[in-house]
């Protein structure tokens, strides 16, 4: 196998127009693969990465890289979004992946967050959710377009929202992921050197208390003024415009491209993604062979195209030009067989692999056992790290963060004055949170009871569910 600057042992893949995709055989490092596109017309397509900051994305881009199935000059990208709640070394991590990408391959590779702008719906000031590009340095003063670390995106949209996802309505995934993606892709594709200015030009936050009232009544909400202006103090605190940004700026290989498939496919300074002349487009996600659910999933969805509804949120209809591939899933790639790839690297996510620190650090998704199992290990994991690197207190690498956000953002329904109709809740303090209305769970029990023996005697439900955030 061709060693690689720092990489080894990168499976190899053979475009091949006829390769039939066969159901996934065991991986083997040393076989050479054969990839095909499912229609002819991809190949032409741009190409998109959506890189999580995991080992699996890992794996799957050099992959990609190495066996030149990412093109710069076709327009090809790789997306990371930024949640602000991952692990230091994450963001290491994520930051060296980006590095090799540029400097090796010249495929430019971005970092994105969700952000919100002040505008004028209806005649009321409001803020709209967008995104925007952030270099891999950490945010301060100092450098303001920096990548942010300290939960402030992650607060931004539970402000914005004023309430917490939960697993039936995941909307950190929807904002954060699934959307800042097509937002960022419907500019990328316009072949447009920068990204335009969102927001007004006042010079200062325009919304009062009287508009977040107002607005919030105009959309039946229910809300007492004081818990409402609350939970909506943070998001107005937020910048209030999106300034124009070079690519550019935030990609040392993001260099002018030309894509005939996307001739004309603009309506101003953007490309749609949605509708009959929307811009079609192959997207790539590291779902291995042991995931099969997420696969069956993505397959679905490239097969009903718009009529797909996104399981995060049955109200998000996903870009119907995206057509979607798993490559390590189809040639049989396993958990095990991506930490076999990574052990053999020079370099790696410095996280345990025991330990499932992956996507956002105390995921409400992972499941009672995994995050008492992070909380009880955090402290020795953490020691092996070298100090630039360890979880910072107050930050989402800290459960105590999640716990102050759930109380500040979950509901409260006493004190919203709701009428309590189901007679098991009638007695008690009704309180939706992460895990929904009067859970056994919540962070603040985690970050008391951490120990997997602990949180059984509270009789905390064990009830992990796939994150699915690149999904
Ligand atoms: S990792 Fe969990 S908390 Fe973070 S965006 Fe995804 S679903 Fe939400």
């Amino acid at each position: 196998m061709r060693p690689v600057y720092g990489l080894v042992d990168i499976p190899l893949l053979k475009v091949s127009p006829r390769a039939k995709r066969a159901a996934a055989p065991a991986f083997n490092p040393t076989k050479q693969y054969a990839f095909h596109y499912d229609a002819a017309e991809h190949r032409r397509q741009p190409h998109v990465v959506k890189f999580s900051g995991g080992r699996s994305s890992g794996m799957l881009l050099f992959t990609m890289l190495e066996n030149g199935i990412l093109q710069p000059e076709r327009g090809d990208v790789v997306v990371f979004n930024n949640t602000s709640a991952e692990h230091p070394a994450t963001y290491d991590f994520v930051r060296r992946c980006q590095r090799l990408t540029e400097q090796k391959y010249g495929v430019p590779f971005f970092w994105t967050e969700f952000q919100t702008y002040e505008d004028v719906i209806g005649g009321e000031w409001t803020r709209l959710p967008s995104y925007r590009l952030v270099l891999p340095s950490e945010y301060s003063e100092n450098n303001p377009d920096g990548y942010h670390c300290r939960g402030e995106v992650f607060e931004e949209l539970l402000s914005w929202q004023r309430f917490l996802p939960t697993q039936f309505q995941r909307i950190c995934t929807v904002q954060m992921k699934i959307t800042v993606t097509r937002e960022f892709l419907s500019d990328w594709f316009a072949m447009k050197p920068k990204t335009r200015r969102l927001g007004h030009y006042y010079g200062r936050g325009m919304m009062d208390d009287d508009s977040v009232i107002r607005m919030h009544r105009k959309y039946r909400g229910g809300t007492p003024d004081e818990i409402l202006l609350d939970k909506a103090a943070f998001v107005r605190g937020r910048p209030w415009f999106r300034p124009a940004q070079n690519f550019a700026e935030y990609s040392q290989a993001a260099h002018p491209f030309h894509n005939e498939t996307l001739q004309g496919k603009s309506i101003g300074d953007r490309v749609p993604l949605s509708g009959d002349d929307c811009a079609d487009y192959a997207a790539f996600v590291g779902f291995r062979a042991d995931e099969q659910a997420r696969v069956m999933r993505m397959k679905a969805r490239n097969f009903d195209r718009g009529e797909y509804e996104s399981a995060a949120d049955p109200h998000t209809v996903l870009p119907e030009g995206e057509y979607v591939y798993a490559p390590l899933a189809d040639i049989g790639v396993g958990k095990a067989d991506v930490f076999a790839f990574w052990e053999k690297q020079k370099w790696d996510l410095r996280l345990p692999a025991q330990l499932n620190y992956s996507n956002c650090v105390f995921c409400f998704l992972k499941g009672a056992q995994t995050l008492a199992e992070i909380t009880a290990n955090r402290e020795k994991a953490e020691e092996k790290l070298p100090k630039k690197l360890r979880a910072q207190p107050n930050t989402p690498a800290d459960i105590h963060w999640w716990a102050g956000m759930e109380s500040k953002y979950g509901r409260d329904l006493k004190r919203e004055g709701r009428k309590i109709l189901n007679a098991e809740t009638a007695g008690k303090k009704p309180f939706i949170g992460f895990w929904g209305i009067n859970g056994k769970m919540s962070y603040r029990r985690l970050a008391e009871a951490h120990t997997v023996a602990a949180l059984a005697q509270i009789g905390a439900e064990d009830s992990a569910l796939p994150c699915d955030c690149t999904d």
